[in-house]
């Protein structure tokens, strides 16, 4: 880039941010409130495939309801949460790091919003199988073998009572197992669980209920199938 050009850029730069300070100004002056400048959204991922693409372990018609329904309710109903309480966090890590601060609907709305996105990367077509490198390295460190890690995460998931969700979290650098009930996260500073998630498990029943009704341990045998461990790997760090 050239001198001129590059002057010419520095100089409009300078030029709009005093637009935009002198606007602002006024616009403090002649308003009671002035609009928070950044305000937390949450958003659905697109889903990474489509609908049918983890058949048969999970089915189309829960894939639709549970993304195009459930999922985007949470979206719809924390971002009207965080207007009505006039929420100012910056991001989701401070969202979800103050959540005791937060009311019920933002809080569980969030941790819905949160917690399938993840849920649905960590998941793809032809996945599962046992993973290689340093994941395998991680859990065979932390568990002691693939076999002992997948027993254990499973007993996570079966034993979590009601709605909720399974987690492999990375506390500090040690792996850990363990549950949250409703759509509350490792994330969130009330949960007992803390730390970062590498992988999760929804085992609420809207997740698997039209295909496997009340067999939860179908459901999560199944769900094996579907890792995407190249995900899991991003996860660890
Ligand atoms: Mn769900």
């Amino acid at each position: 880039m050239s001198t001129t050009r590059r002057k010419f850029i520095k100089d409009s730069v300078r030029a709009s941010a005093a637009v935009a300070v002198g606007t602002s100004f006024i616009f403090t002056e002649s308003t009671a409130q002035a609009p928070a400048t950044t305000t937390l959204q949450f958003a659905q991922i697109p889903l990474p495939y489509a609908f049918n693409a983890l058949e048969p372990n999970i089915d189309a018609l829960t894939m639709e309801i549970h993304y195009g329904k459930h999922h985007a309710t949470y979206v719809k109903n924390v971002n009207e949460a965080i207007a009505a309480d006039k929420i100012v966090y910056e991001n989701e890590k401070d969202f979800f790091a103050n959540a005791s601060k937060l009311s019920a609907k933002a809080r569980n709305n969030g941790g819905g919003v949160y917690n399938h996105n993840f849920f649905w990367q960590a998941m793809k077509p032809n996945g599962g199988g046992v993973p290689a490198g340093k994941v395998s390295d991680a859990l065979n460190g932390a568990f002691g073998s693939f076999d002992k890690f997948k027993e254990q995460f499973n007993d996570a998931a079966m034993k979590r009572f009601g709605s909720g969700w399974a987690w492999l979290i990375n506390d500090g650098g040690k792996l850990k197992i363990g549950s949250t009930p409703n759509q509350d996260n490792p994330l969130m500073d009330i949960s007992e669980l803390k730390g970062t998630p590498v992988l999760a498990l929804d085992v609420w029943e809207h997740a698997y209920y039209l295909k496997y009704q009340n067999k939860r341990n179908e459901y999560v045998a199944h769900w094996w199938n579907t890792i995407n461990w190249d995900e899991v790997a991003k996860n660890l760090k």
